[in-house]
C-alpha cells in the first residue's frame, strides 16, 4: 500500500496567525485515494528547515507520494522552490515556458495594463526560477505553478501553492487524475453512540486490536455534543465490517443509533 506525506510551510502557521487548512484538507483526499498520510510536518520560512523536513521524507522509502506545500509566491520569504533545489541536489533555472505562460496571465488579468508594462518583475521571475527536471502544475487560480518531480520508483515529490483554493484547484484537476491512480481506497464504518462513556469500549477494543491488526480502530468522542464516534477502516472492506460489529456485540451496555 503506497503512503503519502505532507509538509506545509509557514511561519504564519507555526505562531497561529494562519490555521493550517491545507494539510487536513490534501489528507483526507489523499485517505479516500489509498495514499494514506503517514506524517504532517509543519516548518517556518527557513531554508534549513524545509531542507530538512523533505529529506526525511525522502529518507523514508514507504513514503510514495510527498508533498510541500506553501511558500512557492513573489515574495522573499516564500523559499520553497529554493529549498527544493538544495534537497533533491537540482539546479535552479529560468523556466521559459512559465514565464510565458505568467506574461500571458499578467495580460489577461489587466495586471500589464495596471503597471503600464508586461515585463515581469524581480517577484514574478522567481516564481518562474524552479528546480531542473520537475513537470510544471498549471495554477489555474494563481501565479506560482506547483511542480512534480519524478523521484523514480513510483515516487512523487509535488510542491504546491499555500492559498487553499489554489492547492485544492492543483490537487483536483491535475494530481488526483495524473499522479494517485495507484491507491486502493479503503473502508469505513462508523457506529454512533449517545452519552456512552469511552471507558466501555476499552476492553472489547483491545481485544479487537489483537485480533484485527490489519484494521485500525478509533473512538472519538465530541463531549459537548454527547457523542461518541467509534471507526473502523481497512482495505479489506469484511474484516472491517467484522471489526465493527464485533464493536457492537461487544459492548451490550449501549446502543448505536
Ligand atoms: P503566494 O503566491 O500567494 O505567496 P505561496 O505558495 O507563496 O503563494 P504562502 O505565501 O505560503 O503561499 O501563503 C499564501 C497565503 O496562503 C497566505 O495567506 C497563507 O497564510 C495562506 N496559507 C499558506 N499555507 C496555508 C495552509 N497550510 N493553510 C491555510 N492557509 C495557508
Ligand atoms: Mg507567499
Amino acid at each position: 500500500m503506497p503512503d503519502s506525506s505532507i509538509i506545509t510551510v509557514g511561519n504564519e502557521l507555526l505562531s497561529g496567525f494562519t490555521q493550517d487548512a491545507n494539510s487536513s484538507w490534501l489528507a483526507a483526499r489523499l485517505f479516500a485515494r489509498g495514499y494514506p498520510v503517514r506524517r504532517i510536518t509543519i516548518v517556518g520560512d527557513v531554508d534549513s528547515e524545509i531542507v530538512t523536513a523533505v529529506r526525511e521524507d525522502l529518507a523514508r522509502r514507504e513514503l510514495a507520494r510527498i508533498f510541500v506545500c506553501g511558500g512557492l509566491g513573489p515574495t522573499p520569504d516564500d523559499r520553497t522552490y529554493g529549498a527544493l533545489a538544495l534537497a533533491l541536489e537540482r539546479r535552479l533555472h529560468y523556466d521559459r515556458p512559465t514565464g510565458a505562460l505568467m506574461q500571458g496571465l499578467m495580460f489577461s488579468r489587466g495586471v500589464a495594463a495596471r503597471r503600464g508594462t508586461a515585463e515581469l518583475n524581480a517577484g514574478n521571475r522567481r516564481m518562474a526560477t524552479i528546480p531542473e527536471g520537475a513537470a510544471v502544475l498549471r495554477n489555474g487560480p494563481g501565479m506560482a505553478p506547483g511542480l512534480a518531480f519524478d523521484l523514480g520508483g513510483d515516487r512523487i515529490l509535488f510542491a504546491l501553492p499555500g492559498p487553499p483554493h489554489e492547492l485544492q484547484s492543483i490537487v483536483e484537476q491535475l494530481v488526483l487524475p495524473r499522479y494517485l491512480g495507484g491507491g486502493t481506497s479503503p473502508t469505513v464504518r462508523e457506529l454512533h453512540y449517545r452519552l456512552a462513556p469511552e471507558s466501555a469500549f476499552h476492553d472489547v477494543m483491545r481485544r479487537l486490536e489483537a485480533e484485527y491488526p490489519d484494521v485500525s480502530l478509533g473512538s472519538y468522542p465530541q463531549a459537548q455534543l454527547g457523542r461518541l464516534t467509534i471507526r473502523a477502516t481497512g482495505i479489506d472492506a469484511d474484516r472491517v465490517e467484522r471489526a465493527i460489529e464485533a464493536v457492537r456485540a461487544g459492548v451490550t451496555a449501549y446502543q448505536p443509533g
